[in-house]
């Protein structure tokens, strides 16, 4: 098993998931097909130790286990599996201290991406 991060990640530049992951295994994208790798971050699967710690640092709420990822995001699941295949075009950032969403804006963000 590994985790996922899901839609809800994108445009999100606050990484608190990086800081905790202790295989470092939580990446950007780096190259330059953001059609198919929009700005978010992703997680290997290869290298994901199921740990669990970066579920609770995201303040938007858009890390699941790929078990329990809604349905509206399953294709997410793809997505971070398909960084393995270009792995030279990621890499793991930085850590950037972004003012926490409100209670208010994590809802419409998931109200956003079709998530009840
Ligand atoms: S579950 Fe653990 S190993 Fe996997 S991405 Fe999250 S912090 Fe890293
Ligand atoms: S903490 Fe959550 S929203 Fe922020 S970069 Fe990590 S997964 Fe994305």
């Amino acid at each position: 098993m590994a985790w996922v991060i899901t839609r809800l990640c994108r445009d999100c530049v606050d990484q608190a998931c990086v800081d905790v992951c202790p295989v470092e295994c939580i990446y950007k994208y780096t190259g330059g097909d953001t059609a198919k790798f929009p700005n978010q971050l992703y997680i290997d699967p290869d290298e994901c130790i199921d740990c669990g710690a970066c579920e609770p640092e995201c303040p938007w709420e858009a890390i699941f286990e790929d078990v329990s990822v809604p349905a509206v995001f399953k294709e997410d699941i793809g997505l971070n599996a398909a960084m393995t295949d270009t792995k030279d075009d990621f890499e793991v950032p930085q850590h950037v201290d972004k003012d926490q969403p409100t209670p208010e804006q994590v809802a419409e963000n998931k109200a956003k991406w079709g998530m009840s």
